[in-house]
């Protein structure tokens, strides 16, 4: 903050604050907001119902309170003093930050991953071995998957994403997060919403799946894997899809070594299917962050010149999606290590063959 000039640093739903101060925000309507000044004690304004859930930490954070029929945003504003520059949550209500912008209108306001995002990036020991678990986690699923011991024909996406989402709390997630399940020509949209659409013999069928579990100091980190299985053996054409999009997958991970910039890991990845004149069916970036967040920085992505450091974590997930037709994605999580990326899913990378 101090680098930064920012006076004061505000937080509120979204993961930044169960990150620094072991807490989850409801995302409701009702504010809960730390206020951390750059000097000084920082308070966890929260509403007198959730006061019962906050676990407190008077080293770090005072809980104050409010009821009903107070003014929330005013009460915050009273711990800002002067400030002049206001770091706010990425994800706060917008309707909190309009009414601060009317009682600061002098003040600037930036984002607060500004501040967070470089420390929630790097990923110490503890973090790292919770991502591990959560890897292997979903790697079992998916080993079954891979394996035909969970039937497809004849069911629809819908059923068999609630039995994934039931597995992913059974292997130790506290919750599921995603369950992809993308059918035949419902792969070519890479974030299908899973549904009626009964699958068949003969099709590809896209899982990408994730969930969250308790890791230090009861904060939860995030699992997130991509595979496919294909019901009985593949027509040639989808063979070499797959294939290229295999070998884009290993390229982007065997460029994402510590020093390297983000954007370069999603230039390997993307060459591979650009060279074999699929570049056009490639609509997303290479890969993201992970951590408290599915999402969260950095970005293996164009643009982003950031060099890759030891403990950042993130997705390699190239994907080759024809409208209309099928899609495929390859995804796994990666760890940023002196001796090059260290894999948090170990499951298979081929296309599997399964008979139902
Ligand atoms: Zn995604
Ligand atoms: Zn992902
Ligand atoms: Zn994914």
């Amino acid at each position: 903050m101090a680098l930064q000039g920012v006076d004061a640093l505000l937080l509120s739903v979204g993961a930044d604050l169960p990150y620094f101060c072991g807490y989850q925000a409801v995302p409701l309507e009702r504010l809960t907001m730390l206020v951390a000044p750059q000097n000084g004690p920082a308070k966890l304004i929260v509403p007198i119902l959730e006061a019962p859930r906050v676990v407190e930490h008077p080293e770090m954070f005072t809980v104050l309170p409010w009821s009903d029929g107070q003014d929330p945003v005013a009460l915050a504003a009273g711990l800002l003093g002067g400030a002049k520059k206001i770091a706010v949550g990425d994800q706060m209500w917008a309707g909190f930050l309009v009414d601060l912008i009317a009682l600061f209108p002098a003040a600037e306001f930036c984002r607060a991953s500004e501040i967070t995002a470089p420390i929630r990036m790097v990923k110490d020991a503890a973090e790292i071995a919770v991502l591990r678990k959560a890897g292997a986690a979903v790697d079992r699923i998916i080993a079954d998957l891979q394996a035909g011991l969970m039937p497809l024909v004849g069911r629809t996406e819908g059923e068999v994403a609630s039995e994934i989402a039931q597995r992913i709390r059974d292997e130790g997630h506290y919750k599921a997060n995603f369950t992809i399940v993308a059918s035949g020509p419902n792969a070519a949209s890479p974030h299908h919403d899973p549904g009626k659409r009964v699958i068949q013999y003969g099709e590809n069928v896209l899982f990408d799946i994730g969930g969250t579990m308790f890791g230090p100091d009861g904060v939860g980190y995030c699992s997130d894997i991509t595979r496919c299985v294909h019901i009985g053996a593949p027509p040639a054409e989808f063979a070499e899809l797959y294939a290229v999009l295999h070998a884009s997958h290993a390229a982007g991970v065997a460029a994402a070594t510590v020093g390297t910039p983000c954007q370069d890991v999603d230039a390997a990845a993307r060459k591979v299917i650009e060279d074999a004149g699929m570049g056009e069916f490639f609509i997303h970036r290479t890969g993201h962050g992970i951590g408290v967040e599915a999402h969260e920085h950095p970005n293996m992505v164009a643009g982003n010149l950031l060099p890759l450091e030891v403990g950042h974590a993130f997705s390699v997930e190239p994907g080759i999606y024809v409208p209309g037709k099928w899609g495929a994605r390859l995804e796994d999580i990666l760890v940023a290590t002196p001796d090059g990326p260290d894999a948090m899913n170990l499951v298979d990378h081929h296309l599997a063959v399964v008979e139902g």
